[in-house]
């Protein structure tokens, strides 16, 4: 069959799109712009190590006490990597693909969550309240006993909880030289 024949029969006469003089309909499963919610977000990093091009990246600023998730558009190549890892689901694939502007700007977009603060000396933690938050969650699927020698750790940063476990040893071992002690006869 000729061409000519075939595009009469199918009426598929038109075979290229008036775009960008006429709008374009993208089709829906189109794989576009990734956006991040920022009521979702918990700020754990895991898109910024699955991006290929390093468009996602993770800022923690200890003076603010501030952890910024920022999306450079101007580099991403559109695999959907983010929206897979993403355990909060705070990732959604749009099918918007026109990203075009004369100001690289427009192409960030960043999401600025508070960090978690040590409630013993103050310092802030690399985890914002938000991670923390989920981590308690979490715990509420444990046993008792487990969960209750965790909560005594987590909401401490990493000095505290050292100075604080490595006491609480010390106390331990003194009470068990000390029973010891008074166990042995004369
Ligand atoms: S993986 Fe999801 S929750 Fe984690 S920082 Fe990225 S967008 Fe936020
Ligand atoms: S779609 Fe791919 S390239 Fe774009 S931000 Fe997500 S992981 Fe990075």
């Amino acid at each position: 069959m000729s061409m000519r024949k075939y595009f009469e029969k199918t009426d598929k006469w038109v075979v290229t799109f008036r775009y960008p003089l006429e709008p374009l309909e993208p089709p829906k499963e189109l794989r576009g712009k990734p956006e991040i919610d920022p009521d979702l977000c918990i700020g754990c990093g895991a898109c910024a190590q699955a991006c290929p091009p390093n468009a996602i990246t993770v800022h923690t600023d200890y003076d603010e006490g501030l952890k910024k998730v920022r999306i450079f558009y101007g580099r991403c190549i559109y695999c959907g990597r983010c929206w897979e890892v993403c355990p909060e689901g705070a990732i959604k694939l749009t099918n918007f693909f026109e990203m075009a502007t004369p100001n690289k700007e427009d192409l960030v977009y960043e999401v600025v969550l508070p960090l978690h603060r040590c409630p013993r000396c103050g310092n802030y933690l690399e985890f914002t309240e938000r991670q923390v938050h989920r981590a308690y969650t979490l715990l509420t699927r444990l046993p008792e006993e487990r969960r209750k020698e965790l909560l005594e750790r987590m909401f401490l940063c990493r000095d505290c909880r050292r100075q604080v476990f490595s006491l609480e040893e010390f106390k331990n071992r003194r009470r068990d030289k000390y029973v010891q002690a008074s166990q042995t006869p004369f």
